[in-house]
């Protein structure tokens, strides 16, 4: 790999609940070029995120962290001008990220130049109208990301895209995305990381991959997260990795029959060529 950086995502690729994935500690430790954490959670701050990673055994400061919230927040630096007022809808990641580019917050429609959203759980009916009145008005409106759902202790619960739905649904206005799968966030990571040549590494091809394709980045799919090796098969051109592996080993240069087989699939699907084959053999191998 000719690969001098990586935009690495978090959940399924790192960690799992407050667990390291096997192999990612000792292998993200060795990559010898600059790795940048990209992350859709817009409510943590860098600080927090770095924190839960130097726990987990890397060596991480908070300006490795690139979350959708600071691409918001250096999105909406195009949109308005620097020391504009910002209706904040989210937590203290957004915040930060927010009074960081210059803005100032403010917490009444009447009063904001931008709206910006972002998860946070503590999100009230009052919150979603206050959004929607200023939305309305026409104003610039970013939001951090549109995911569905947010996985919690006991299962799946609302994520950001429910809200922005909620705020789209009374307005009929839809908000600028700056979360994966959209560009804003790997462009940030590419502005931060100075790196030329970065390989994008993820468990979703719905949201890494497709982030990495919109970018013009390289990715990896890892298979420790939520996509399958099976989703490939269905998967659209633009959500097709440029590589596939079982686990972060492969950044060691680490391969095996299952990795070969995972590479030919990919290889063959981004060809156009006839995969079955290759799938045949992936059904005997011993799944990873
Ligand atoms: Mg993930």
């Amino acid at each position: 790999m000719t690969y001098d950086g990586l935009f690495v995502d978090l959940d399924g690729v790192v960690y799992r609940s407050e667990h390291a994935v096997p192999h990612a500690v000792e292998a993200l430790s060795g990559y010898p070029g600059r790795v940048v954490f990209v992350t859709n959670n817009a409510s943590r701050t860098p600080q927090t995120v770095a924190s839960q990673l130097m726990a987990l055994g890397l060596s991480v400061s908070a300006d490795d962290v690139v979350t959708s919230a600071q691409a918001a927040a250096a999105h909406l630096t195009t949109m308005v001008g620097v020391g504009a007022r910002v209706l904040v809808v989210g937590a203290d990641g957004l915040l930060e990220a927010i009074q960081e580019c210059g803005f100032q917050v403010v917490d009444h429609a009447d009063d904001a130049d931008a709206v910006v959203q972002g998860f946070s759980p503590a999100i009230t009916w009052a919150d979603l109208a206050e959004a929607s009145y200023a939305v309305a008005r026409g104003i610039p409106w970013v939001a951090s990301n549109t995911d569905m759902s947010v996985p919690t202790a006991r299962g799946i619960a609302p994520g950001t895209g429910t809200f922005v739905a909620a705020v789209t649904a009374a307005t009929s206005v839809q908000p600028v995305v700056t979360g994966k799968p959209h560009r804003p966030i790997m462009e940030l990571a590419r502005a931060r990381s100075h790196s030329l040549n970065p390989l994008v590494v993820g468990d979703r091809l719905d949201t890494d991959i497709a982030a990495a394709n919109a970018a013009g980045m390289d990715s990896l799919l890892v298979l420790t997260g939520v996509s399958r090796w099976q989703d490939l098969l269905a998967a659209p051109a633009e959500q097709l990795p440029t590589k596939v592996a079982p686990d972060l080993r492969v950044l060691d240069g680490h391969t095996d029959e299952m990795t070969r087989a995972l590479q030919d699939l990919v290889d063959g699907l981004r060809a156009g060529r006839d995969v079955g084959p290759v799938v045949d053999v992936l059904h005997q191998l011993p799944q990873a």
